[in-house]
């Protein structure tokens, strides 16, 4: 009689236990879950390892993860953090997602260590041993020739091959703003990557990655102003402080509108991105007044052309994002490649870039023109 008691008890804690994970996964697994619950005989290990975390539908999702109804199917649900970790490697409708943001860290890292290389030799000595270091120099050298099309690259090569500048160029500006915004757009382009990658685990991580995402945006946006308002306005203290201020202060109140947990819902998309776009088109002020105060300076139309082609890069990014084209003409056909928030990466990236190049002439023409 006490044995088959115990028996009772240990089925009725496995069912309690079936609920538990039934509770925290996907509608398939449900199914699965269902079936290893009839093989009640079966050791618990076994159960785990047959349990594997399908890729589900929109209608399946949780409600806190109904993002884009114009997205239908290949969503990861309430996975564990090792799974959700592993998908980087597998197909669903993030994988694009994650992998843009994480190439753009990448590309950043990689020049914000040639940058490193220049001021510290071991550095550079470390890099020497790369085999693509080597390669990135004569990719630049060769944008160099073919017009320099990327002046950022062709004035980087030239600062890495001409040692003899070093000291000069060391002396001439202060770097910090510049690595401030190299810093600033690795800081969002890794903390969206992750969001992207782990916030299928839970409601709580959902949320907490959501905010890290928008104080990533906010800290590039922050970040980007600070080389070209303090180079420009090197010799003007007073007003670099109100411009670098004043973008700091709005930054910190973007922040803190979007802490709160309901504005990550998809309903407001829009006003979101107008948070962020008011900041980054607050940058229109500092930029007139930079252009009326340089008007003679030859690298002015340069460094206007690379920040007009960053303006639209992000506006054109922006307007994707918001509007949720193509997916919304086409439901379902745009999950795995080709939706709106890929096509937003992609310009963010392609923003952050002419941005680059127009830092470097900054930084250029702070080397060649000092204050005296
Ligand atoms: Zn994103």
């Amino acid at each position: 009689m006490e044995s088959e008691v115990h028996e009772q008890l240990q089925l009725h804690m496995k069912d309690l236990g079936g609920l538990d994970v039934r509770n925290n996964s996907c509608s398939n697994n449900n199914k699965k879950k269902k079936k290893s619950n009839s093989k009640k005989k079966k050791p618990k290990r076994d159960d785990d390892e047959e349990r594997k975390y399908g890729l589900v539908s929109y209608e399946e999702l949780p409600e806190y993860m109904k993002e884009n109804e114009y997205i239908l199917g290949y969503y990861r649900a309430e996975w564990p953090i090792p799974n959700a970790l592993l998908s980087l490697f597998s197909w669903h409708n993030e994988t694009i997602n994650i992998w843009t943001h994480l190439l753009g860290f990448f590309v950043f890292l990689g020049l914000t260590l040639l940058h490193v290389s220049y001021y510290v030799p071991q550095v550079a000595d470390l890099l020497g041993h790369l085999p693509w270091y080597g390669s990135s120099l004569a990719v630049e050298n060769a944008s160099y020739n073919m017009g320099s099309f990327f002046v950022g690259a062709k004035s980087l090569s030239e600062l890495n091959t001409v040692a003899d500048h070093r000291s000069t160029a060391a002396a001439a500006a202060a770097r910090w703003p510049f690595f401030v915004f190299l810093g600033g757009s690795m800081f969002c382009l890794l903390s969206s990557s992750a969001c992207h990658l782990l916030c299928c685990h839970s409601r709580r991580l959902n949320v907490f990655l959501a905010r890290l995402d928008y104080v990533g945006i906010a800290v590039m946006i922050v970040a980007s102003f600070f080389p070209p308002i303090y180079y420009i306005f090197l010799c003007d203290p007073r007003w670099r402080l109100v411009y670098l201020s004043a973008i700091s202060a709005m930054g910190c109140a973007t922040v803190f509108a979007l802490l709160s947990p309901h504005l990550s819902a998809g309903r407001f998309r829009a006003y979101r991105a107008m948070l962020f776009a008011g900041m980054g088109f607050s940058g229109v002020v500092p930029a007139v007044h930079a252009a009326v105060v340089n008007w003679g300076e030859p690298r002015r139309n340069v460094t206007m052309a690379y920040e007009v082609a960053m303006a639209a890069a992000y506006a054109v990014g922006t307007a994707f994002y918001v509007s949720r084209v193509p997916e919304r003409w086409r439901p379902g056909r745009f999950d795995l490649a080709g939706h709106s928030h890929q096509i937003f990466h992609v310009f963010v990236i392609a923003g952050a870039l002419a941005h680059y190049g127009a830092a470097t002439i900054f930084l250029e023409f702070r080397d060649e023109v000092s204050c005296s």
